[in-house]
């Protein structure tokens, strides 16, 4: 096993930066979701489970107080209580209705969003009775809730705590004055810590926080300095994932001044310093983008090669069946993935007249689980066997003269230099991508 650890001299190497490759939070990647599939099969894939698989449940709360000019979630501003009240009545429907396995077990719950801190204290009880009343929960699952700072107060805390959440994910991305007002999220450190230590004294110890890199008006200092803040608050997971800037598709980003937004070189001098700012101060590199502190349960299962690659980015859920719940969640089984429609009225419409929510998605072949499961090794070990027909050395020539990769009998092992391109060595074991780029050459 690969230790898993981040070099902090890795060149810069503008081809890979630049270079448009999946996040293979799921394998085949979600841009080929199609609509070929969805509610029938999701029944048929449910009939066809192990003996009492173990399942992780996702619920979207498409919801928050504002809008930050950087977001990329599925989320909006509800003007009206209503909307939240008849989304809410809609997911009730889903939990009793969607077919799940016979004999399940639930062993990780997650509500993601969106602000589920937009749901009130009787709302959050609501759902985690539903589930409660649908499926056997484990007695030490793990029930994650991601927060914006801004919303915990004391009765929030207290409802988590005592509806069973034992992890909080806190949304910090960066602490500098400047570029909250250019984000639109002012949040001062002092509102993080506050959220912090009320969750901890409700109970829920485990505290993760998010940083980002690549924002507006951001340098590495000011990286560096959130990087030390959420160290000091003592979050024993950090995510640090990279701003990306797609004004096309998320319109509030036009919000977002271009001018003020660092460069390709400086993104990566900022996602380095935040790295090594994180190792400096006793976290475990977690893959590309994740740390955690070493007794964390993330930390110990990237040791043992338990960790896994999911929609959540990297995770120790040991699922058999992920079920999402919600507008525009996605489920997953070992048959395939299936989404839920996006809009949450669209959602809401569909739950009110009896129509299926699950829409699109894709079945995968063993072929397609064999290579997602070596692409989530490369990624979450840094390190993977070759398949049944060996290493196409074609697609890696690249990657092994500049010295991102060495080939070591059957292993493809990516050195420190290659850590912080390895979506891209991915990319050249995923034969559906080179399939795509010859094509792609061939055209132009
Ligand atoms: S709180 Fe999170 S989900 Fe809501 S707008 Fe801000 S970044 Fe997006």
């Amino acid at each position: 096993m690969a230790h898993n650890d981040t070099a902090p001299t890795a060149p810069f190497l503008q081809r890979y930066v630049l270079e448009a490759v999946p996040r293979y939070t799921s394998y085949p990647p979600a841009t080929r979701f199609h609509d070929g599939v969805g509610a029938a099969d999701w029944k048929s894939w449910m009939d066809d489970q192990p003996e009492r698989p173990v399942l992780s449940l996702y619920i979207h709360i498409p919801f928050c107080k504002t809008m930050c000019w950087y977001c990329g979630c599925n989320t909006t501003v509800p003007n009206k209580d209503d909307r939240v009240a008849r989304y809410l009545d809609a997911l009730d429907k889903e939990i009793q209705t969607r077919p799940i396995p016979a004999d399940g077990i639930v062993h990780h719950i997650h509500f993601g969003g969106g602000s589920p801190d937009m749901l009130s204290p009787a709302r959050f009880r609501r759902i985690m009775e539903a589930f409660r009343e649908r499926f056997e929960i484990a007695e030490d699952a793990e029930i994650a809730v991601e927060l914006d700072p801004r919303g915990v107060t004391e009765d929030l805390a207290a409802a988590l705590a005592g509806a069973g959440v034992t992890r909080a994910s806190l949304g910090v991305q960066d602490l500098s004055p400047e570029v909250q007002t250019l984000i639109h999220r002012i949040q001062p450190a002092e509102s993080v810590a506050r959220a912090a230590m009320r969750l901890r004294r409700a109970g829920i110890a485990a505290i993760n926080m998010d940083i980002m890199y690549g924002l507006p008006a951001q340098t590495v200092e000011r990286v560096e300095a959130t990087a030390r803040a959420v160290a000091d608050m003592g979050a024993d997971r950090v995510s640090v994932f990279g701003y990306a800037h797609v004004p096309w598709f998320k319109k509030h980003q036009r919000a977002i001044p271009e001018d003020r937004l660092p460069g390709a070189r400086e993104r990566f001098d900022q996602m380095h310093a935040a790295a090594a700012c994180l190792k400096d101060t006793g976290y475990q590199a977690i893959g590309f983008d994740h740390f955690a502190r070493p007794d964390d349960s993330l930390a110990r299962a990237a040791r043992s090669g338990r960790l896994r690659r999911n929609f959540q980015g990297y995770t120790n859920d040991p699922y058999d069946v992920l079920i999402g719940y919600g507008a525009s969640s996605i489920s997953e089984s070992r048959q395939g993935y299936l989404q839920n429609l996006t809009d949450p009225a669209h959602y809401a419409n569909a739950l009110e007249s009896g129509a299926p929510v699950q829409v699109r998605g894709l079945s995968r072949t063993a072929e397609e689980c064999a290579t997602g499961e070596r692409i989530a090794r490369l990624l979450c070990d840094f390190e993977v066997e070759a398949g049944p027909d060996g290493f196409d050395r074609n697609a890696l020539a690249d990657v092994i003269a500049d010295g991102l990769v060495e080939l070591s009998g059957d292993r493809l092992i990516v050195t420190a230099a290659g850590r912080p391109y390895v979506r891209n060595i991915a990319a050249r074991i995923d034969p559906a991508f080179q399939t795509a780029q010859n094509q792609h050459s061939q055209a132009v």
